[in-house]
């Protein structure tokens, strides 16, 4: 591996393909562009909506102004995104601002080895608050369309995050919310032991197939077009390319 640490983005690329995460993160192999407009268009958001949870603006308008400032940057076109992403700070700011619930941290790092024979994880909680039952809520900005059902169960970050408040926290959260600010939309993962387990051993077999390399490729072309960034070293992609 290039890295000493594992973070939920790195196995989450492994589940879309395990070549890619060969390519990228065992051989090193970074070396293709990749669409970043969306990339920048989320971090514009995150870093408005951590802020927020910081209390760093006096008034919504504030945000919303660095939001316009930062938008022409993204590379987005001025289409929907722009005006559902001003409606999404507003909700953002209503619900940091609401008496019920209780902001225990944003962009809450952590650096935590679970696994003797599993390398650390690394990575960035966007928000962690404590709801109106009192129960410990982990809660993830995603701002892409709402997933649905099969895809929230393929992700990693619920897992990923909620060993990470075990280990920060003492204490595992009840929930975790993937939070959809453009569309206000939440879609909620309960967090228990059972739901623990599972992922754990979800979690060894996908660092047994690391190990031992059982690697495949995944053909999605949308995917392999545009945010591959290793696509060009790729077997698979040569050969639908009428390449090697
Ligand atoms: S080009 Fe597609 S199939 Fe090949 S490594 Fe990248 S994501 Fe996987």
């Amino acid at each position: 591996m290039q890295r000493d640490y594992l973070s939920a983005s790195a196995i989450n690329l492994f589940i879309t393909c395990p070549t890619s995460f060969y390519l990228k993160y065992v051989l090193g192999l970074d070396t293709d562009e990749t669409d970043l407009t969306y990339a920048n268009y989320g971090t514009l958001v995150h870093n408005i909506n951590e802020n927020i949870a910081n209390g760093d603006y006096f008034f919504v308008e504030d945000a919303i102004d660095e939001y316009v400032a930062g938008f022409p940057s993204t590379g987005m076109p001025m289409d929907n995104y722009f005006d559902e992403g001003i409606e999404g700070i507003k909700k953002h700011w209503e619900f940091c601002e609401s008496p019920d619930i209780d902001i225990i941290g944003a962009e809450v790092k952590f650096n935590i080895k679970p696994f003797d024979d599993i390398l650390p994880f690394l990575g960035f909680i966007d928000l962690v608050y404590i709801n109106k039952n009192g129960d410990l809520v982990v809660r993830d900005y995603k701002t892409g369309k709402p997933y649905d059902e099969n895809k929230i169960m393929n992700q990693i970050q619920p897992y990923f995050y909620s060993e990470a408040c075990l280990h920060l926290f003492g204490q595992l959260p009840k929930y975790f919310e993937f939070q959809f600010p453009r569309f206000d939309e939440v879609r909620t993962v309960v967090i228990d032991e059972e739901f623990m387990e599972f992922n754990r051993l979800k979690l060894k077999g996908i660092w047994k197939q690391i190990e031992n390399m059982t690697l495949k490729a995944n053909w999605n072309p949308f995917f392999c077009e545009h945010f591959c960034s290793c696509r060009t070293s790729c077997p698979l992609w040569q050969n639908k390319k009428g390449g090697r």
